[in-house]
C-alpha cells in the first residue's frame, strides 16, 4: 500500500520534472509519511496528502529537489517529534535549515498571538537571509492551505486569508514573484469577499466577448506590423487577475466598465533592441498617453522587474496598456527570486549580493533589528511591503529607490547613514529644500550635511522610512547615553567637591555602587545623567558614610531602605512586594495616572504617565511595565505647587490657611516678586491626588491669586 502511493507519488513528480533527483525525494517522502502517518487535516483526510501537494506545486514551478524534499518535510518539526539534529543527520545541513526556516516559533513564555506572529517572521526574514528558498516554500504551503480552507471555522479562514493579503501577498510583490501573488491575492479574496468575488468573476467572465474584440482590435495590426519588420514575438492579451481589478475599483470608487487597463497586453520579445523597435511600431500605430510610459528597462524596479510600458489609444477610443519585455525579463516579472532555481538542478549557486530583491530583504532585516515592540516592527514590515515606490537621483546619477511619502532626510539615510546623522538640507532640482520636503519620481537630490550637525528629535517625525526611523533611534540611544555619563560624571564631581572630604571619591565607590545594587562606575554616571538617580541619594549616602565609618553595615542598610522603601502603594502585576520608587522628575501621587519603568537591577520606577522623560527613555520599551495605585494605602508625596498672584498684604497667610486646613505640610517655599506679581513655589507634603485638587480648587478662589499649577520639579529634595 505504502509502495505503491510512493510509486505513484514519484511517478508523478518524474512526470512533472524528469530531471529531479528521485532518490532524494522519495526518501523525504518516506521520512515524511512516517512522521505523519497518525495525523488527519481538518478535512479528515491523512495528513501526507498537504506535504505532498505543496511538493507538487514547487515541482510544477520548476524548482530544484532539494526545495522539494524540503517541501516534503516542511511540518514535520512543527507537528512531530523528528528533531533538527534527525534532520542534519538524515538530509544534510541544507535541506534541514529550509526545514527549519519555514517553522513557526515555538515558545513557553506565554506570548500574545501578536508578539509570536512577529517572532514567525522575524524568523522567516531571517531564514530567507540565509536561503531565500525557504520563502518559496512558504508560499507554497500557504497556496495549498488556501485552496483546501473550507474545512476550517470561519474565523481561522478569516485569518488566514487577511494575512495572505497583508504579509505573502505583498511580501511575493516585492521579491518580484507576480504569479504567485496574483494565485495568493485571488484565493485569499474569494474567502474573504465572498460576494465580491463573485461579482468580479461574473462581470469579467460576461464581458468576455467584448474584451476579446478588444484584444484583438490591438494585437491583430500590431502583429501584422511587427512581422512586416521581421522582428519575432509574442502577443498576449489578458485580463488582470480578479483581486486587481477590484482593488482598483476599490480604490478609484470606478466602476468596472470605467476601468480601462482591466487587461494588459504583452508583447515577448528576443532581445533588447526588439524591445524599443517594438515600442516604436506601437507608436506609430496609436498614440501614446504621455505620462503613462515608463521605461522600467533602464530603469528596473526594486524588486528587479524590467519592461517598457506604454499606454496608447486604440482607433474607436479603447486605451490599454502595452508592455514590452524579453523572454527573460518575463520570467523574471512572474517568478521573481525564484527564477533563479529554474531549471538549474544541482548547481544552486544562490544569487549575487546586487540582487534587488536580495537588497531588499537585507535593508529589512537592517532595520528591524531596532524595532523591539511587536506591533511596532508588524507596523513597519507592512509599511515596508506596501508602499508604492519613487525613483530619485543622486548628483551623480545614481538611482535610489524610495517608498513613497519619503523625505530629503530619508534619502540621506538611504544613502548613507552617517550623511542622514549629518544633513542639514538639500538640493532638490537645484533649489535648497528643508529637510521635510517630500520627494517625487525623478528628482535629482544633492544633501547637505555639515559633520558639527546632528539630529534632533523632531526628526523622528520627519522620516517616513524604516531604515530612516531606525538609523535615528540608534542614534538617539546611544548618544544619550554617552551624553547622560558625561553629565553625570560632572553633576557628580561637582557635588562631590563642595564636601571637602579628605578621601577621594574612588575610596567611596565599591560600597557605594554595591548599596545601590550598581555594576559599574559608568552605568552610576549614566543613572545619575538621565535623572533615574538623584545625586542628592548619592550625596546623602557620602555624608553619611564620612561620619559613620565605624558602621558602614549600618548605613548601608539605610540607603537600601531609603531606595527600597517596604511598601510604596503601588501594585505590579497582581504582587505589591517589588522595588519600586517614584520617579523625581514627576513625583506622581495617588490618582494620577501612572507607568512603570523597570531600571536594570534597582526595581520599577513609578513615573506619571505623560511625563515628558517617560516618553524619552521609552525608546526602550519592553523596560515599561503596567502599574497601579494600592487604593489601600497609607503614605505621603511630594508635589510642587506654582501660585502665580498679584501681590497684596496677608496673601501669603491666605495662601498657607489653604494647606493647613487641608492637612497638607509644607516642606518647602520660595517666593519672587517683579514689581506687584508673586511667583511662589510650595513644596508640600499630600495623601492622595484628591486632597491636592482640593487645594488647588480653594486656592484659586483666593483674591489676587491668578494661577495655580502643579510643576514637575519637586525632586532633588532640597
Ligand atoms: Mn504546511
Amino acid at each position: 500500500m505504502t509502495d505503491l502511493l510512493t510509486d505513484c507519488f514519484t511517478d508523478q513528480i518524474r512526470e512533472i520534472n524528469p530531471r529531479l533527483n528521485l532518490d532524494l525525494i522519495e526518501k523525504a517522502y518516506k521520512l515524511s509519511l512516517s512522521a505523519h502517518k497518525d495525523q488527519k487535516r481538518k478535512s479528515g483526510e491523512p495528513y501526507i496528502r498537504h506535504p505532498m501537494a505543496v511538493a507538487i506545486i514547487l515541482a510544477e514551478q520548476k524548482l530544484d529537489s532539494v526545495t522539494i524534499a524540503a517541501a516534503l518535510l516542511h511540518d514535520v518539526l512543527e507537528d512531530t517529534p523528528i528533531t533538527l539534529a534527525r534532520l542534519i543527520e538524515d538530509f544534510g545541513e541544507e535541506i534541514a535549515q529550509l526545514v527549519d526556516g519555514v517553522t513557526k516559533i515555538r515558545t513557553f513564555e506565554i506570548k500574545n498571538r501578536e508578539e509570536r506572529q512577529a517572532e514567525t517572521y522575524r524568523k522567516m526574514l531571517l531564514s530567507m537571509a540565509k536561503d531565500i528558498r525557504v520563502i518559496i516554500i512558504k508560499f507554497a504551503d500557504r497556496l495549498h492551505n488556501l485552496r483546501t480552507l473550507d474545512a476550517l471555522s470561519p474565523e481561522r479562514i478569516a485569518a488566514i486569508a487577511s494575512e495572505t493579503l497583508d504579509i505573502y501577498a505583498p511580501l511575493a510583490h516585492r521579491l518580484g514573484m507576480a504569479k504567485i501573488k496574483w494565485e495568493l491575492e485571488d484565493l485569499a479574496f474569494k474567502y474573504l469577499y465572498p460576494e465580491d468575488y463573485k461579482n468580479v468573476v461574473a462581470k469579467v467572465v460576461g464581458s468576455r466577448n467584448e474584451r476579446e474584440k478588444l484584444i484583438d482590435s490591438f494585437t491583430i495590426p500590431l502583429r501584422q506590423k511587427v512581422a512586416s519588420e521581421n522582428i519575432t514575438a509574442t502577443i498576449i492579451g489578458r485580463p488582470k487577475h480578479f483581486y486587481s481589478i477590484y482593488r482598483k475599483m476599490a480604490n478609484a470608487t470606478k466602476s468596472f466598465e470605467e476601468i480601462y487597463d482591466l487587461l494588459a497586453i504583452r508583447v515577448i520579445t528576443s532581445d533588447l533592441r526588439a524591445c524599443y523597435a517594438i515600442l516604436g511600431l506601437v507608436h506609430s500605430l496609436w498614440k501614446p498617453i504621455a505620462d503613462r510610459f515608463k521605461d522600467y528597462i533602464s530603469m528596473p524596479k526594486s524588486n528587479g522587474y524590467q519592461s517598457l510600458h506604454t499606454t496608447v489609444v486604440g482607433d474607436s477610443g479603447n486605451i490599454v496598456e502595452i508592455q514590452i519585455r524579453t523572454w527573460e525579463m518575463n520570467q523574471v516579472a512572474e517568478d521573481g527570486i525564484a527564477a533563479h532555481w529554474l531549471y538549474k538542478e544541482g548547481e544552486n549557486s544562490g544569487f549575487s549580493t546586487d540582487d534587488h530583491q536580495l537588497a531588499w530583504l537585507k535593508n529589512l532585516i537592517e532595520w528591524q533589528k531596532d524595532l523591539t515592540d511587536s506591533a511596532e516592527f508588524v507596523e513597519f514590515f507592512k509599511i515596508d511591503l506596501y508602499h508604492a515606490e519613487i525613483f530619485v537621483f543622486t548628483p551623480k546619477g545614481d538611482l535610489i529607490s524610495l517608498p513613497k511619502g519619503a523625505t530629503v532626510l530619508d534619502f540621506a539615510f538611504a544613502v548613507h547613514t552617517d550623511l542622514g546623522i549629518h544633513c542639514v538640507g538639500a538640493k532638490v532640482d537645484g533649489k535648497i529644500e528643508p529637510l521635510n520636503t517630500l520627494l517625487r519620481s525623478g528628482f535629482t537630490v544633492d544633501i547637505l550635511h555639515s559633520n558639527s550637525k546632528t539630529p534632533s528629535i523632531d526628526w523622528l517625525t520627519d522620516v517616513h522610512t524604516p531604515k530612516g526611523r531606525s538609523a535615528l533611534r540608534r542614534w538617539f540611544k546611544n548618544t544619550g547615553k554617552r551624553e547622560s555619563i558625561d553629565l553625570g560624571k560632572k553633576i557628580l564631581r561637582s557635588h562631590f567637591n563642595k564636601l571637602h572630604l579628605a578621601s577621594p571619591f574612588s575610596e567611596f565607590v565599591p560600597t557605594l555602587l554595591s548599596s545601590l545594587g550598581i555594576n559599574h562606575l559608568e552605568r552610576l554616571y549614566e543613572l545619575i545623567g538621565n535623572g533615574e538617580l538623584p545625586v542628592a541619594r548619592v550625596m546623602r549616602y557620602l555624608n553619611e558614610h564620612r561620619k559613620h565609618q565605624s558602621m558602614p553595615s549600618r548605613v548601608v542598610s539605610k540607603i537600601v531602605n531609603s531606595i527600597r522603601p517596604k511598601s510604596p502603594g503601588i501594585i505590579v502585576g497582581d504582587t505589591d512586594n517589588v522595588m519600586v520608587r517614584f520617579a523625581n522628575c514627576c513625583n506622581p501621587i495617588p490618582g494620577d495616572p501612572i507607568t512603570g519603568f523597570v531600571t536594570r537591577g534597582r526595581g520599577i520606577v513609578v513615573h506619571h504617565a505623560d511625563c515628558p522623560n517617560l516618553a524619552y527613555i521609552s525608546r526602550d520599551e519592553e523596560r515599561l511595565m503596567s502599574v497601579s495605585w494600592d487604593d489601600h494605602h497609607d503614605r505621603q508625596y511630594f508635589v510642587s505647587l506654582e501660585i502665580l498672584a498679584t501681590d497684596r498684604s496677608g496673601l501669603l497667610h491666605d495662601v498657607t490657611g489653604v494647606f493647613s486646613n487641608f492637612g497638607a505640610d509644607v516642606i518647602d517655599g520660595s517666593l519672587t516678586t517683579v514689581r506687584d506679581q508673586v511667583r511662589n513655589i510650595f513644596k508640600l507634603k499630600i495623601q492622595n491626588k484628591n486632597q491636592l485638587k482640593q487645594i488647588i480648587d480653594r486656592l484659586q478662589k483666593i483674591k489676587g491669586i491668578e494661577k495655580v499649577t502643579r510643576t514637575r520639579d519637586a525632586g532633588y529634595g532640597k
